[in-house]
């Protein structure tokens, strides 16, 4: 299915260049002009694609993973800008440099080159300062403004600017077909389903710390109504509605608990930033809106492995605990190793109740805790999880097997490398990172 739409995708960045090059074979421009003509007509496209991509819908990231549908549209976002930059310099051996620095242009090269400017802003802004620590919110404000600004300017430029567009009859319906499309599922996500979500806002059951900076927070759906269903290991995004002054942002968390636990889902959540430093706060009777499931980081997705190996850095463990609550609960006869590093014994997650899992024969699971800055009595591994651990714990018959890695960026590359040196394939490597900008 995902094989498909990958298809689908390219059949519909390459069909307005299909459909001018069918109705126009010969034009009397150089070679470089068909070229930046083509360039333009392929950017519309993956630009008008772009919130498709970015909207959250199930029939588009189920297949792939939200993660995976996020970082394609960044991708597909740099690709456009790349083909939209070289538009008009590609144009300026017909039209010369004027078209790029003159002002006695056509009205519609004016929303061309504002075009360009916004995506060039959006890339700055996306690229550049986001990772060195612009604020989240403030980021996806300019975006929320700069995105359809820059579809509404693409759009005019070409409809009344394109020659192609002005010729060929089928060139304009698609264009105003896929700008319709592109414009309906912007409101739809950003205006339309936050409204559906919060007629039903899910209520907070309780709040309970797990360690000096990591909370669970249950959630229960309205009264009479069900769960969202979702297999554990997923994540859900969370808008939690507190009241007294504290924020209302939309965050991704894991959802911790297991479908097997009925009734609540839960997070659990570390104080990792200025938003999560309020997470204590919350407090039973808090409303929380709720957007779910997503991902694909579930052993339920391959039912074919045969036993598991899990390796979770920090509050990396949160998918593993819902897959393991799972495991059991489903009376899994698998085997399960579990490689957990912390910084500290006190910073271990749900430290009494892996052991109590491990106690049990269903998964017949086994634990090892590996400590950065262990205590004098500590009896377990040290250090960081490198080569010669994992190769240690997990043997020599590892075809079959599915691994699971989640935690700092940093871990699980690592991790990916030496699991690919010991001879595990590709396709049997899951990984989840805890942010869609890396
Ligand atoms: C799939 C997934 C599952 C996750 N599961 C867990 C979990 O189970 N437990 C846990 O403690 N953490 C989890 N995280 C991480 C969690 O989302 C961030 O720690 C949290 O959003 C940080 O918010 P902050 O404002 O406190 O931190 P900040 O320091 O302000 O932000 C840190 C980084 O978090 C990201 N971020 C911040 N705000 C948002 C937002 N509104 N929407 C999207 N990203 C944002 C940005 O990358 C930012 O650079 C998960 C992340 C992902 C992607």
């Amino acid at each position: 299915m995902g094989t498909l739409k990958i298809i689908l995708y390219g059949i519909s960045v390459l069909l307005p260049l299909v459909i001018a090059i069918i109705a126009k074979p010969y034009t009397d421009k150089s070679f470089l002009y068909e070229i930046g003509r083509g360039a333009a007509l392929m950017a519309f496209m993956i630009l008008m694609l772009q919130p498709l991509l970015s909207g959250r819908f199930k029939w588009i990231e189920g297949s792939f993973g939200l993660d995976i549908v996020i970082r394609f549209h960044r991708n597909a976002a740099i690709i456009a800008a790349g083909l939209l930059f070289a538009h008009p310099l590609l144009l300026t051996g017909e039209h010369g440099i004027g078209l790029l620095i003159g002002f006695d242009v056509p009205w519609p090269v004016y929303f061309g080159k504002a075009a360009l400017l916004f995506l060039a802003a959006n890339l700055v802004l996306g690229l550049y300062f986001l990772p060195r620590g612009m604020k989240f919110e403030r980021w996806r404000l300019f975006h929320d403004i700069i995105g359809p600004t820059i579809l509404v300017l693409a759009f005019i430029h070409g409809y009344f600017q394109g020659h192609d567009l002005k010729d060929i009859a089928a060139l304009r319906t698609l264009w105003i077909a896929i700008f319709t499309v592109a414009v309906a599922a912007f409101i739809y996500h950003r205006l339309i389903r936050p409204r559906r979500l919060a007629r039903r806002p899910y209520r907070v059951t309780e709040v309970n710390r797990e360690t000096g900076d990591v909370w669970t927070v249950k959630l229960a759906p309205p009264d009479g109504q069900p769960l969202n269903a979702y297999q554990p290991g997923q994540f859900h995004f969370l808008t939690f509605l507190r009241g007294g002054g504290l924020p209302v942002e939309e965050h991704h968390w894991t959802i911790s608990s297991s479908p097997t636990e009925k009734g609540f889902v839960s997070s659990t959540i570390k104080e990792l930033g200025d938003f999560t430093a309020t997470i204590g706060k919350t407090g039973p009777g808090d409303r929380a809106l709720v957007h779910a499931p997503f991902g694909r980081f579930s052993y339920t997705f391959h039912p074919e492995e045969k036993n598991l190996v899990f390796i979770a850095g920090g509050i990396g463990i949160t998918p593993i605990r819902s897959m393991l609550i799972h495991l059991r609960d489903s009376g899994s006869p698998r085997n399960v190793l579990l490689l957990y590093a912390n910084s500290d014994r006190e910073n271990i997650v749900f430290y009494d109740e892996l052991s109590e899992i491990e106690k049990g024969s269903h998964p017949n699971l086994r634990v090892v805790h590996v400590l950065q800055n262990p205590p004098d009595q500590w009896t377990g591994e040290t250090g960081r999880i490198d080569g010669q651990m994992i190769r240690r714990y997990i043997g020599e018959d590892k075809a079959g097997d599915g691994y699971y890695i989640c935690g700092p960026p940093g871990l699980v590359s690592s991790s990916i490398n030496i699991l690919k040196s010991l001879g595990v394939e590709d396709k049997r490597i899951h990984t989840e990172i805890f942010s869609f900008l890396d």
